[in-house]
């Protein structure tokens, strides 16, 4: 990567000038992040800057992995990926997160563009806790949904709002979605983002996953081909607490 093609000093200065005053979260948004810093990451994917999110509101840290220099820019490939403790970083067989995680930043790490936005919200805010609950469940005979269901969680827009914000703060003009679940388009363009496109993304299942796989394709619209055995999204990560106060408005 040329030393141009990222972000510059200057750049990062004034990011972290504007961002340290910036706060959104008046009229009823609920959703703001803060850039607070940002570096070089050389990663085996390839050199990145990494920019370290704040949210003052719930004190989350949110992580964006950037490919040369996207601000200002139209037609950025990206990312979304919800932290999954289990896949990411232990290697679960139980999902795909981080054969999914892993194709995107090698995707991402061949271009001279793009960025995987890593969204610090375990089950999108379920936490560790109940997608281990919800594993329970599902060795005692319930599917992925099945299991979530029972535990009383809906899916959540949460994180596309989260993302949305990440995208605007750096400035980005459009995207090209890295993804092959079409309400995912739909629920960033709901939070403001211009989407001109979308970037499809295979990955093989394994024997471990395959029914969780195939449950995403048949019950949550994924664009799979029939004879394909490929790529869902991070469905174990898409819900949240139904509880009365979840139908907060992001
Ligand atoms: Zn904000
Ligand atoms: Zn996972």
């Amino acid at each position: 990567m040329p030393a141009e093609s990222k972000i510059s000093r200057r750049e990062i200065d004034r990011l972290l000038v504007e961002n340290e005053t910036h706060d959104c979260s008046e009229g009823g948004k609920n959703v703001c992040v803060r850039i607070v810093a940002i570096a070089d990451l050389p990663t085996r994917f390839g050199d990145f800057q990494v920019v370290a999110f704040h949210s003052p509101s719930d004190q989350k840290e949110h992580a964006a992995l950037v490919r040369g220099n996207p601000i200002g820019q139209e037609h950025v490939p990206v990312r979304l990926h919800s932290e999954c403790l289990t896949g990411d970083t232990l290697g679960s067989l139980r999902c795909d997160c981080r054969d999914q995680l892993e194709q995107a930043l090698t995707e991402i790490g061949k271009r001279d563009l793009g960025i995987v936005l890593y969204l610090r919200q375990e089950g999108r805010g379920i936490g560790f806790q109940n997608k281990i609950r919800a594993y329970q469940l599902q060795e005692a005979g319930l599917d992925t949904i099945e299991a979530n269901e029972a535990l009383g969680f809906r899916p959540d827009e949460r994180d596309y709002a989260v993302a949305a914000h990440m995208l605007a703060s750096l400035d980005v003009r459009s995207i090209l979605l890295m993804s092959n679940n079409p309400a995912k388009i739909a629920d960033l363009r709901f939070h403001g983002v211009r989407v001109e496109g979308r970037i499809p993304i295979v990955i093989p299942p394994n024997p471990h996953n395959r029914r969780y796989l195939e449950t995403k394709r048949a019950k949550a619209g994924h664009l799979l081909e029939p004879a394909s055995t490929g790529l869902p999204e991070q469905l174990d990560n898409a819900t949240s607490p139904e509880t009365p106060t979840s139908s907060r408005t992001t």
